[in-house]
């Protein structure tokens, strides 16, 4: 039967122990050291962090979606949905068990793109969970529309030598080199004129202008950077793929981003859900608990259908990826998936915050973050309103329009072609009565 729901039993095992292993050992990190997952581990966390990491090695469960060859298990997209659903709960899980954003998305174009050289030098570091890597391809005027980035690379003898700015590259501050994506030919459209450039972060002329920090991270903090690209020389084999690739790679890279982020968004909306039914069964107001109310009742049933719905579909897409094995045939539903993303949490998670009154919307419960969390998912890897586009476009190339006057589920003409169809068995009706 090709439609089953069911995970195959060893691996609904092995999730079963993730879920107790991020519950029990992970999520206190969140807790004891708050946005510290991209940064360098310092003695005290490299002495927690390090046995965690062994410890999800043994069991077989590091990078899992990457091939044996990259030293993961080879599983794919679907189990990696249904891991990601479970890690999504925690900051430090990803980090934990080697699939965190960006450098998942950044591994997979070096894999899929990077020369012998080139994977020995950024791949392998990063595999092994000792590295950071950075992609910096949004500039300060432009993002949405990567056709306005004007940040060139120009060649001079062996090296090529990059001048411009880069804006919201995550984790630069940390990381051991950045993945750029360039201008290299301005004269030709540029779907033809881009490249990406692996650039250690300590070349010469790469100057991190000012980190951006996210809403509620005091002004000069933050892990988003302002890049200065002045004069920064590197050597010919810095080039990741074809002159001119930069957009096929890119299209590789974010497909597989924005889906590892609506897998682990599942996890974070269950987690509000959760914290909501909690509260409805814990809280009573005029003579009976919140979950009581017809209108809390709403809240719950309204958050698991949106939240059901996502999931199904985000594993679905998860699992097409795995058949097709061609983010261009499933760019489509990648697209509605990022789409339904923002939405989903959102909701979710502003019931809950609503469900718990003054509490929810204090410092001591995580509702904010969530929320805000929420917003980031419609920006990061593209707008909600550019996936809007690309969905309604393909969509559209599925269909053709009618030649005719009236539409084709026109009823006049429906019943006129109907009749016609069954004419002889009408006269003979018509004759009989
Ligand atoms: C937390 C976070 C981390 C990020 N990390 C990285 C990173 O590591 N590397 C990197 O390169 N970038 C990163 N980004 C940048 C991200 O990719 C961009 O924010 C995104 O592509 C949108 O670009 P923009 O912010 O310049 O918005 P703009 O392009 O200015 O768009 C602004 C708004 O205009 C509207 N809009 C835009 N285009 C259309 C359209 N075609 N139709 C209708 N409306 C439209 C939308 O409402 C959109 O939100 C990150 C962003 C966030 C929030």
């Amino acid at each position: 039967m090709a439609w089953d729901f069911r995970t195959d039993p060893e691996y609904q095992a092995q999730l079963d122990w993730v879920d107790t292993f991020v519950r029990e050992e992970i999520e206190p990190l969140d807790l004891l050291f708050p946005d510290l997952q991209f940064h360098p581990l310092d003695d005290t966390r490299r002495a927690i962090i390090d046995p965690l990491k062994d410890e999800v090695r043994k069991r077989k469960m590091w990078a899992t979606h990457l091939g044996p060859e990259l030293g993961g298990q080879g599983y794919g997209q679907l189990k990696l949905a249904l891991l990601n659903e479970i890690l999504g709960r925690s900051q430090w899980a990803s980090i934990v068990f080697g699939c965190q954003a960006p450098d998942t998305g950044n591994a997979e174009i070096i894999a899929h793109y990077g020369t012998p050289e080139q994977k020995e030098r950024y791949l392998q570091p990063l595999l092994d969970g000792e590295c950071f890597s950075c992609y910096s391809m949004t500039e300060p005027h432009a993002g949405a529309d990567p056709t306005m980035f004007t940040t060139r690379a120009v060649k001079d003898g062996d090296e090529w030598v990059i001048n411009g700015w880069k804006f919201f590259s995550s984790n630069a501050q940390t990381a051991s080199f950045l993945i750029v994506m360039v201008v290299t030919d301005p004269d030709v459209s540029a779907y033809q004129g881009m490249s990406m450039f692996l650039v250690p972060t300590d070349t010469p002329g790469v100057k991190i202008e000012r980190n951006i920090g996210l809403a509620g991270e005091p002004l000069g903090e933050g892990m988003h950077a302002l890049i200065h690209y002045d004069d920064v020389r590197v050597p010919a084999d810095a080039l990741l793929g074809g002159e001119g690739q930069a957009f096929a790679i890119a299209q590789t890279r974010l497909g597989g981003g924005r889906i590892h982020h609506a897998m682990r968004t599942i996890g974070l909306a269950q987690k509000a859900l959760d914290m909501m039914c909690e509260r409805a069964l814990s809280r009573s107001t005029q003579g009976s608990l919140l979950g009581d109310k017809q209108f809390v009742q709403g809240y719950i049933a309204d958050s698991y259908a949106q939240l059901k719905q996502f999931r199904l579909f985000v594993l679905y897409t998860a699992w097409e990826i795995d058949e097709y094995n061609d983010y261009k045939r499933v760019r489509k539903d990648i697209a509605t998936a990022k789409i339904v993303m923002p939405d989903v949490l959102h909701d979710i998670a502003w019931r809950a915050m609503q469900v718990h009154g003054a509490l929810g919307v204090s410092n001591e419960m995580p509702f904010n973050g969530l929320i805000h969390g929420a917003a980031v998912m419609g920006l990061a890897d593209g707008p909600t309103e550019v996936h809007k586009v690309t969905v309604a476009r393909q969509l559209l190339r599925e269909y053709k329009a009618t030649d005719d006057l009236w539409p084709t589920e026109h009823l006049p003409k429906k019943l006129a072609a109907a009749k016609a169809k069954y004419a002889e068995y009408l006269e003979h009706e018509v004759g009989n009565l």
